[in-house]
């Protein structure tokens, strides 16, 4: 981790206390660094989806600020901060069991700092649950309330109280600092919360209602990404394609703002995530094909093939309205592929109902599918539904949809042997004798030999053998950038 950033605009009041709390754990931790030889290290075990990731690097780059250093090894920290989620229930099974284990070591080390955050911690009786359960937690917040970590950690760390925040009130935070992934490629959040109450999701409830960051806070972000040497960008919300519908009159939507973020100078690809169907616009089409920047690959949740299992997930489209967006995408943006999220077991899935995602996911042939078992998210419509699906018929309609989609993934990735693609390096992995990987424009893993000095370098690699997730490839001799 590198790059420690602070963009964007700030209402001062907020911005001056933040800075006030910080330079207070600054000099709390110089002193200690003066007394001990050593500076107090901070470790993040973070949860769930690229939202949460993306706090996780506010999270850092504040703990940084703050004069923490980061830790690679929870054992070595003076501080262990969770960054939860609360859409899995097995990522919220993980966080009371990684939790509980760290009982012992905080007698053994009492000035060991634990704090739990994120939005499982936006769930006001599993926060309070949580923190009556672990008492030797010093710091449990909600999502809401991370703009003033600091002044919660200061709370927790030097004034030694036990401190829980779980605020309900929304705000669009600008100018934390920012700890961002060494690399080419990098996060930007663009708007926060839901509108859409999907009638399994708990995210409206813990992340709120849509709130749009202002676009020349999200360019002045990007402009100064691409100067700190980032080539990609990912625009991240819970449902990007609603971005500046709460913001009315100030008259950019999402295919606008595609449009801003495609002028910038020195970006290379522009993508986004995540699109719901219902909103996907001719416009926002018309952009992605005409915008070179951006990249041919969108992440379309269907959930489910069948209608009525739609209906009551509260969609709002049907499956015949997907596969005709599927139809325009492919007409308008040659090349692009589509990956999805599929929902199986949902109440009152009939075998029926499920064979019509399978035949769905036959027909559009998605270059990857997220597929999830149905789990009741308590306070959710479709958890108190009578007609819940038993495991075992969950378990084996997963493994059928499985099977079925990592056979489209193979033909889907097939069509690749023998072309040249243009390759954003992102990293090595010692597998297999590929060392470097990256992405093609179309999402595409590709795997080809070569070393940490490619990191960052947009190359044409020729592809040579398709496997279920990912391509296999030799670097070309010239690269493109
Ligand atoms: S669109 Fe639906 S699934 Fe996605 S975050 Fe909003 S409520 Fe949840």
């Amino acid at each position: 981790m590198e790059h420690l950033t602070t963009e964007g605009r700030a209402p001062a009041a907020d911005a001056k206390r933040r800075q006030e709390f910080l330079d207070l754990l600054c000099a709390w931790n110089d002193a200690f660094a003066a007394s001990s030889g050593r500076r107090r290290k901070a470790f993040l075990h973070t949860y769930g989806c690229q939202m949460n990731e993306h706090d996780s690097e506010t999270l850092l780059g504040m703990l940084l600020a703050a004069g923490f250093e980061e830790a690679t090894d929870q054992n070595e920290a003076d501080l262990i901060l969770f960054n939860t989620c609360c859409v899995r229930e097995h990522a919220q099974t993980r966080v009371y069991g990684n939790v509980g284990a760290l009982a012992k070591r905080k007698l053994e080390q009492p000035g060991l700092l634990l704090g739990v955050c994120g939005c499982m911690m936006q769930q006001k009786e599993v926060s309070a649950a949580l923190y009556k359960r672990f008492p030797f937690v010093d710091l449990v917040f909600g999502t809401h309330a991370l703009p003033d970590f600091p002044a919660l950690l200061y709370r927790a760390a030097v004034l030694g109280e036990r401190v829980f925040d779980g605020r309900g009130e929304e705000s669009v935070p600008e100018g934390l600092p920012i700890c961002r992934k060494k690399g080419a490629s990098a996060f930007v959040t663009i708007m926060y919360g839901c509108n859409n109450f999907c009638s399994y999701c708990i995210v409206p409830y813990v992340r709120g209602r849509e709130r749009s960051r202002a676009p020349e806070d999200i360019l002045k972000e990007v402009k100064g990404l691409v100067k700190e040497g980032y080539t990609e960008v990912t625009l991240l919300g819970q449902n990007v394609n609603s971005y500046g519908k709460d913001r009315a009159g100030n008259g950019c939507t999402f295919p606008e703002l595609l449009r801003l973020l495609n002028s910038v100078e020195g970006l290379e690809r522009l993508r986004f995530m995540t699109s719901h169907p219902k909103d996907l616009s001719d416009g926002l089409i018309s952009a992605m094909a005409e915008c070179e920047r951006v990249c041919k690959h969108i992440h379309l949740p269907v959930q489910s093939g069948s209608d009525e299992i739609l209906r009551r997930m509260n969609r709002h489209y049907t499956a015949s309205d997907y596969a005709q967006l599927v139809k325009k995408l492919r007409a308008s943006v040659p090349g692009i592929e589509i990956s999805t999220d599929i929902i199986v077991g949902f109440p009152g899935e009939t075998e029926e109902d499920f064979e019509a995602t399978l035949r769905l996911v036959e027909d559009v042939g998605f270059c990857a599918a997220y597929t999830f078992m149905y789990s009741p998210r308590i306070g959710t419509p479709a958890a108190s539904w009578p007609n819940q699906i038993p495991d075992d018929v969950k378990h084996e309609r997963l493994a059928r949809l499985n099977a079925l989609q990592a056979k489209k993934c193979v033909e889907n990735n097939e069509k690749y042997i023998g072309t040249v693609q243009e390759v954003l390096v992102e990293g090595c992995d010692e597998r297999e004798g590929q060392n470097a990987f990256g992405k093609t424009s179309a999402f595409k893993m590709i795997y080809f030999p070569g070393d940490e000095s490619l990191i960052g370098k947009m190359l044409k690699v020729k592809v040579t053998k398709a496997r279920s997730n990912s391509l296999l490839g030799e670097a070309c001799t010239e690269s493109v950038k």
